[in-house]
């Protein structure tokens, strides 16, 4: 398999798993997380565009991925993935739900709670790691065009800001691998509700053809700007999932049946107080 490592990023390759790290993130060696690769390795669980999951696998390769990352598979909680803007705060140890039991519908989820696993999926969309480690807070955010558009996003930061306390230039953000501008061709329909919401900021559509190119992760770094997050925090993985559909499971590129990447973070170390400041 073709080594993804970049500046940012270190591609970890086992007999049966593979994975993507953020350097900065190992820094800290209280975090762990991964962005999975591999076209074999499939995490999906449920259904969704009428695919069927095949659940055993899904869970068989989360256990895998989590022993490799040294955390608890119990302890992994996943978003329930629907392109909504909405968040989910985890801030209790009790009755937690385990992956999709969730019925509120939900595409970020967010912590302080050392031992919980936050998961979300995708097959193109942005995934957004967040951590705050003056708070002791993170987030997995899934935000594909849709989400974008809704700016899920900011709900995000704003609700590490508003029930953590964070503070947004402490807040680091880790941009997984995703469609990049390269490939996020877009019909009339989609460039005309982008261009208007989005129209102050510069450099984020350009025409093809007769089609549009949509930079939507660009859009998601001046959104974290305007709220204060510092440029020197953001940290790209600069891998598009479309140019390097060999290696990462990419909706676009392989339609029919397309597998899904599992993107996880957690928190190791101490339990910390569970209640807000
Ligand atoms: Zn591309």
């Amino acid at each position: 398999m073709k080594d993804l490592s970049n500046k940012n990023m270190l591609h970890i390759i086992k007999d049966d798993m593979s994975y993507l790290q953020f350097r900065k993130l190992l820094e800290y060696p209280e975090i762990a997380h991964a962005y999975t690769v591999g076209l074999d390795n499939n995490f999906r669980t449920f259904i969704n565009s009428g695919i069927t999951s095949n659940y055993e696998t899904g869970i068989s390769n989360y256990k895998v991925l989590c022993n490799y990352l040294d955390i608890n598979f119990n302890g992994c909680i996943r978003a329930s993935l629907n392109h909504t803007s909405d968040i989910k705060i985890i801030d209790s140890n009790n009755n937690l739900p385990f992956f999709e039991n969730d019925e509120r519908r939900h595409d970020g989820i967010i912590t302080n709670i050392n031992g919980i696993n936050l998961v979300t999926n995708s097959a193109d969309c942005i995934t957004l790691l967040l951590y705050d480690k003056e708070k002791g807070v993170i987030a997995n955010i899934h935000s594909g065009w849709k989400g974008t558009y809704n700016r899920i996003l900011e709900n995000a930061l704003r609700s590490m800001h508003e029930y953590y306390g964070c503070s947004y230039k402490d807040i680091m953000i880790f941009i997984c691998p995703s469609i990049r501008e390269c490939h996020f061709e877009v019909d009339s329909d989609v460039f005309e509700i982008f261009d208007k919401r989005f129209k102050k900021y510069p450099n984020i559509i350009r025409t093809r053809g007769n089609k549009w190119l949509i930079d939507t992760v660009l859009i998601n770094k001046y959104m974290s700007l305007d709220l204060g997050v510092r440029e020197d925090n953001i940290y790209d993985s600069e891998i598009c999932t479309v140019c390097n559909k060999d290696e990462i499971n990419s909706f676009r590129a392989h339609k029919a049946n397309f597998g899904v990447n599992a993107a996880i973070i957690g928190m190791k170390g101490k339990v910390k107080c569970l209640k807000k400041n």
